[in-house]
Protein backbone atom coordinates (compact mmCIF):
# COMPACT_ATOMS: atom_id res chain seq x y z
CA UNK A 1 0.00 0.00 0.00
CA UNK A 2 1.31 3.05 -1.41
CA UNK A 3 0.35 6.66 0.00
CA UNK A 4 0.15 9.81 -2.62
CA UNK A 5 0.22 13.55 -0.95
CA UNK A 6 -0.90 14.76 -4.55
CA UNK A 7 -2.96 14.33 -7.83
CA UNK A 8 -0.99 16.19 -10.73
CA UNK A 9 -3.16 16.26 -13.72
CA UNK A 10 -2.08 17.37 -16.99
CA UNK A 11 -4.45 18.19 -19.28
CA UNK A 12 -3.65 18.34 -23.04
CA UNK A 13 -6.10 19.32 -25.44
CA UNK A 14 -6.77 17.21 -28.13
CA UNK A 15 -4.32 14.80 -27.34
CA UNK A 16 -5.29 11.82 -29.62
CA UNK A 17 -5.67 8.72 -28.34
CA UNK A 18 -5.55 6.92 -31.56
CA UNK A 19 -1.81 8.47 -32.31
CA UNK A 20 -0.73 7.91 -28.95
CA UNK A 21 -1.45 4.43 -29.46
CA UNK A 22 -0.14 4.22 -32.49
CA UNK A 23 2.98 5.86 -32.02
CA UNK A 24 3.20 3.60 -28.76
CA UNK A 25 4.32 6.85 -26.79
CA UNK A 26 4.77 4.88 -23.20
CA UNK A 27 5.57 7.85 -21.38
CA UNK A 28 2.18 9.13 -22.08
CA UNK A 29 -0.04 5.98 -21.89
CA UNK A 30 1.74 5.45 -18.54
CA UNK A 31 0.37 2.43 -16.64
CA UNK A 32 -3.36 2.31 -17.88
CA UNK A 33 -4.65 4.44 -20.95
CA UNK A 34 -8.08 4.36 -22.72
CA UNK A 35 -10.94 6.84 -24.53
CA UNK A 36 -12.87 8.23 -22.11
CA UNK A 37 -16.62 9.54 -23.34
CA UNK A 38 -16.93 13.29 -23.36
CA UNK A 39 -20.00 15.67 -23.65
CA UNK A 40 -20.49 16.38 -27.08
CA UNK A 41 -21.91 19.64 -28.16
CA UNK A 42 -25.32 19.45 -29.66
CA UNK A 43 -25.03 21.95 -32.28
CA UNK A 44 -21.85 21.26 -33.74
CA UNK A 45 -22.31 17.33 -33.23
CA UNK A 46 -18.56 17.10 -31.96
CA UNK A 47 -16.72 17.57 -28.38
CA UNK A 48 -15.61 21.78 -27.63
CA UNK A 49 -13.12 22.36 -25.43
CA UNK A 50 -15.06 24.89 -23.79
CA UNK A 51 -18.31 22.29 -23.13
CA UNK A 52 -15.58 19.83 -22.31
CA UNK A 53 -13.37 21.18 -19.64
CA UNK A 54 -16.16 23.14 -17.81
CA UNK A 55 -17.66 19.54 -17.50
CA UNK A 56 -14.37 17.85 -16.38
CA UNK A 57 -13.89 21.07 -13.53
CA UNK A 58 -17.40 20.66 -12.35
CA UNK A 59 -18.25 17.45 -13.09
CA UNK A 60 -21.04 17.04 -14.72
CA UNK A 61 -21.90 17.50 -18.51
CA UNK A 62 -22.79 21.42 -18.96
CA UNK A 63 -22.77 23.23 -22.54
CA UNK A 64 -21.36 26.85 -22.08
CA UNK A 65 -22.72 29.45 -23.90
CA UNK A 66 -20.30 30.82 -25.98
CA UNK A 67 -22.37 31.06 -28.77
CA UNK A 68 -24.41 34.06 -30.08
CA UNK A 69 -29.02 32.64 -28.91
CA UNK A 70 -29.28 33.13 -32.67
CA UNK A 71 -29.96 30.43 -34.85
CA UNK A 72 -28.85 32.18 -38.12
CA UNK A 73 -25.97 33.21 -36.25
CA UNK A 74 -25.09 29.26 -34.71
CA UNK A 75 -25.79 27.73 -38.33
CA UNK A 76 -23.27 30.21 -39.64
CA UNK A 77 -20.65 29.34 -37.31
CA UNK A 78 -21.19 25.83 -37.58
CA UNK A 79 -20.20 25.73 -41.43
CA UNK A 80 -16.37 26.97 -41.32
CA UNK A 81 -15.78 24.80 -38.38
CA UNK A 82 -17.64 21.77 -39.46
CA UNK A 83 -15.89 21.80 -43.23
CA UNK A 84 -12.38 23.82 -42.06
CA UNK A 85 -12.83 26.53 -44.26
CA UNK A 86 -10.75 29.37 -44.39
CA UNK A 87 -12.10 32.25 -43.34
CA UNK A 88 -10.17 34.81 -45.40
CA UNK A 89 -11.38 33.99 -48.14
CA UNK A 90 -14.33 33.30 -50.55
CA UNK A 91 -17.35 31.87 -48.49
CA UNK A 92 -15.57 31.87 -44.90
CA UNK A 93 -14.77 35.38 -45.27
CA UNK A 94 -18.73 36.24 -46.39
CA UNK A 95 -19.34 34.29 -43.00
CA UNK A 96 -16.82 35.87 -41.30
CA UNK A 97 -18.24 39.48 -42.44
CA UNK A 98 -21.81 38.60 -41.47
CA UNK A 99 -20.76 37.50 -38.24
CA UNK A 100 -18.90 40.80 -37.58
CA UNK A 101 -22.33 42.50 -38.58
CA UNK A 102 -24.03 41.07 -35.92
CA UNK A 103 -21.47 41.77 -33.51
CA UNK A 104 -19.70 38.73 -32.96
CA UNK A 105 -16.41 39.91 -31.62
CA UNK A 106 -12.89 38.08 -31.92
CA UNK A 107 -10.22 36.82 -30.60
CA UNK A 108 -12.46 34.54 -28.11
CA UNK A 109 -12.20 33.94 -24.52
CA UNK A 110 -13.65 31.78 -22.37
CA UNK A 111 -16.13 32.92 -20.21
CA UNK A 112 -16.42 32.70 -16.62
CA UNK A 113 -18.10 29.81 -14.93
CA UNK A 114 -20.86 30.55 -12.64
CA UNK A 115 -20.54 26.81 -10.91
CA UNK A 116 -18.14 25.49 -8.60
CA UNK A 117 -15.84 23.49 -9.34
CA UNK A 118 -12.92 21.10 -7.32
CA UNK A 119 -10.63 23.91 -7.24
CA UNK A 120 -13.30 24.85 -4.66
CA UNK A 121 -13.16 21.95 -2.66
CA UNK A 122 -9.36 21.07 -2.27
CA UNK A 123 -5.66 22.59 -1.90
CA UNK A 124 -5.19 23.24 -5.49
CA UNK A 125 -3.33 24.90 -7.11
CA UNK A 126 -4.03 25.31 -11.27
CA UNK A 127 -2.03 26.34 -13.96
CA UNK A 128 -3.03 27.72 -17.03
CA UNK A 129 -6.48 26.16 -17.04
CA UNK A 130 -9.38 27.31 -18.72
CA UNK A 131 -12.17 29.57 -16.75
CA UNK A 132 -8.85 30.22 -14.61
CA UNK A 133 -5.51 31.33 -15.36
CA UNK A 134 -5.47 30.45 -19.14
CA UNK A 135 -3.76 33.34 -21.05
CA UNK A 136 -5.46 32.73 -24.15
CA UNK A 137 -2.14 33.32 -26.14
CA UNK A 138 -3.27 31.15 -28.46
CA UNK A 139 -6.81 32.68 -29.42
CA UNK A 140 -4.66 35.75 -29.55
CA UNK A 141 -2.35 34.37 -32.42
CA UNK A 142 -4.97 32.97 -33.93
CA UNK A 143 -6.86 36.22 -34.10
CA UNK A 144 -3.75 37.97 -35.84
CA UNK A 145 -4.10 35.11 -38.30
CA UNK A 146 -7.49 35.21 -39.16
CA UNK A 147 -6.89 39.05 -39.86
CA UNK A 148 -4.18 38.59 -41.72
CA UNK A 149 -1.72 40.42 -39.21
CA UNK A 150 0.65 37.77 -39.65
CA UNK A 151 1.32 34.84 -42.57
CA UNK A 152 0.84 31.31 -41.66
CA UNK A 153 4.27 30.51 -41.27
CA UNK A 154 4.26 32.97 -38.48
CA UNK A 155 1.43 31.48 -37.02
CA UNK A 156 3.28 27.97 -36.86
CA UNK A 157 6.35 29.79 -34.98
CA UNK A 158 3.86 31.23 -32.75
CA UNK A 159 2.69 28.34 -31.60
CA UNK A 160 5.98 26.19 -31.40
CA UNK A 161 6.59 29.20 -29.46
CA UNK A 162 3.84 29.37 -27.44
CA UNK A 163 4.50 25.27 -26.86
CA UNK A 164 8.25 25.64 -25.52
CA UNK A 165 7.18 28.19 -23.07
CA UNK A 166 3.98 26.38 -21.92
CA UNK A 167 6.30 23.53 -21.15
CA UNK A 168 9.09 25.95 -18.67
CA UNK A 169 6.02 27.05 -17.22
CA UNK A 170 4.41 23.95 -15.79
CA UNK A 171 8.23 22.87 -14.12
CA UNK A 172 9.06 26.58 -13.29
CA UNK A 173 5.57 26.59 -11.22
CA UNK A 174 6.23 23.68 -9.24
CA UNK A 175 8.66 25.42 -6.87
CA UNK A 176 5.64 27.86 -6.00
CA UNK A 177 3.31 25.35 -4.96
CA UNK A 178 2.54 24.92 -1.19
CA UNK A 179 0.12 22.41 0.72
CA UNK A 180 -1.50 21.26 -2.32
CA UNK A 181 -3.65 17.59 -3.28
CA UNK A 182 -3.97 19.01 -6.37
CA UNK A 183 -2.42 20.25 -9.41
CA UNK A 184 -3.98 21.37 -12.90
CA UNK A 185 -1.63 22.33 -15.71
CA UNK A 186 -3.40 22.88 -18.97
CA UNK A 187 -2.05 23.31 -22.48
CA UNK A 188 -3.83 24.35 -25.44
CA UNK A 189 -2.03 24.33 -28.42
CA UNK A 190 -1.68 21.19 -29.84
CA UNK A 191 -5.09 21.52 -30.81
CA UNK A 192 -4.45 24.27 -32.56
CA UNK A 193 -1.15 22.52 -34.28
CA UNK A 194 -3.31 19.63 -35.35
CA UNK A 195 -5.76 21.88 -36.91
CA UNK A 196 -3.37 23.96 -38.64
CA UNK A 197 -1.27 21.26 -39.29
CA UNK A 198 -3.71 18.12 -39.58
CA UNK A 199 -2.01 17.40 -43.02
CA UNK A 200 1.42 16.75 -42.27
CA UNK A 201 1.08 14.12 -39.90
CA UNK A 202 4.73 13.55 -39.49
CA UNK A 203 4.88 17.04 -38.20
CA UNK A 204 2.21 16.57 -35.61
CA UNK A 205 3.61 12.97 -34.78
CA UNK A 206 6.92 15.08 -34.09
CA UNK A 207 4.71 16.67 -31.18
CA UNK A 208 3.46 13.96 -29.96
CA UNK A 209 7.26 12.11 -29.83
CA UNK A 210 8.22 15.98 -28.00
CA UNK A 211 5.39 15.83 -25.76
CA UNK A 212 5.79 12.28 -24.33
CA UNK A 213 10.11 12.85 -23.67
CA UNK A 214 8.58 16.02 -21.67
CA UNK A 215 6.03 14.36 -19.62
CA UNK A 216 8.79 12.02 -18.43
CA UNK A 217 11.00 15.05 -17.07
CA UNK A 218 8.03 16.69 -15.63
CA UNK A 219 7.25 13.13 -13.88
CA UNK A 220 10.39 12.98 -12.24
CA UNK A 221 10.30 16.94 -11.42
CA UNK A 222 6.87 16.08 -9.63
CA UNK A 223 8.43 13.47 -7.73
CA UNK A 224 11.52 15.34 -7.04
CA UNK A 225 9.30 17.65 -5.43
CA UNK A 226 6.40 15.83 -4.11
CA UNK A 227 6.96 12.28 -3.74
CA UNK A 228 5.10 9.83 -4.77
CA UNK A 229 2.23 11.54 -6.79
CA UNK A 230 -1.13 9.82 -8.62
CA UNK A 231 0.05 11.09 -12.36
CA UNK A 232 -2.84 11.68 -14.82
CA UNK A 233 -3.09 12.86 -18.27
CA UNK A 234 -6.08 13.61 -19.48
CA UNK A 235 -7.90 15.05 -23.30
CA UNK A 236 -11.34 16.68 -23.85
CA UNK A 237 -11.11 14.85 -27.59
CA UNK A 238 -9.15 13.28 -30.06
CA UNK A 239 -8.57 14.59 -33.36
CA UNK A 240 -9.74 13.55 -37.17
CA UNK A 241 -6.78 13.59 -39.13
CA UNK A 242 -9.00 12.88 -42.49
CA UNK A 243 -11.85 15.12 -41.72
CA UNK A 244 -9.48 18.14 -39.59
CA UNK A 245 -11.97 17.79 -36.99
CA UNK A 246 -12.39 17.08 -33.30
CA UNK A 247 -12.96 13.24 -32.56
CA UNK A 248 -15.46 12.32 -30.28
CA UNK A 249 -13.45 10.74 -27.67
CA UNK A 250 -11.25 12.09 -25.11
CA UNK A 251 -8.01 10.59 -23.50
CA UNK A 252 -6.70 9.46 -20.19
CA UNK A 253 -3.79 7.71 -18.64
CA UNK A 254 -2.29 7.04 -15.31
CA UNK A 255 0.52 5.83 -13.51
CA UNK A 256 -1.47 4.03 -11.12
CA UNK A 257 -4.68 1.91 -11.24
CA UNK A 258 -7.60 4.07 -11.00
CA UNK A 259 -10.41 2.28 -9.35
CA UNK A 260 -13.12 2.63 -10.09
CA UNK A 261 -11.66 3.53 -14.02
CA UNK A 262 -12.77 6.95 -15.29
CA UNK A 263 -15.49 6.16 -18.16
CA UNK A 264 -16.35 9.69 -18.75
CA UNK A 265 -14.11 12.87 -18.08
CA UNK A 266 -16.52 13.89 -15.55
CA UNK A 267 -15.56 10.91 -13.54
CA UNK A 268 -12.34 12.39 -12.28
CA UNK A 269 -14.28 15.12 -10.25
CA UNK A 270 -15.60 12.38 -8.33
CA UNK A 271 -11.45 10.44 -8.08
CA UNK A 272 -9.97 13.63 -7.34
CA UNK A 273 -12.53 14.52 -4.13
CA UNK A 274 -12.34 10.89 -2.82
CA UNK A 275 -8.64 11.18 -3.07
CA UNK A 276 -8.43 14.84 -1.05
CA UNK A 277 -10.96 12.95 1.70
CA UNK A 278 -8.85 9.69 2.03
CA UNK A 279 -5.78 11.59 2.98
CA UNK A 280 -3.76 7.89 2.83
CA UNK A 281 -4.90 8.17 -0.98
CA UNK A 282 -5.29 5.16 -3.19
CA UNK A 283 -3.42 2.22 -3.55
CA UNK A 284 -1.30 1.19 -6.18
CA UNK A 285 -0.67 -2.04 -7.26
ZN1 LIG B 1 -10.21 20.89 -27.12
Amino acid sequence: MRTYKLIFILAIDALDYELVKKLNLKNLKQLEYNKIEVPINEKLGVPISADVWASFLIGKNISVNLQSSSNLINFLLKIPYAFNIDSRVGFGLKIKKMLKKFGISFPARFKGLNQKTFFDYTNSKEINVPYYSFDHSTFDLGYKYNNEKISINQLIKGLKSIYEDRKKQFINQLNSVEDTNVIVAYMHVIDYLQHILFMRASKIEQYYIDLDDYVSVLKRQVKDSFGEVIFIIVSDHGFDFDKGTHSMMGFYSSNTHLIPRPKKITDFYGIILDFVKKSNGLSSS
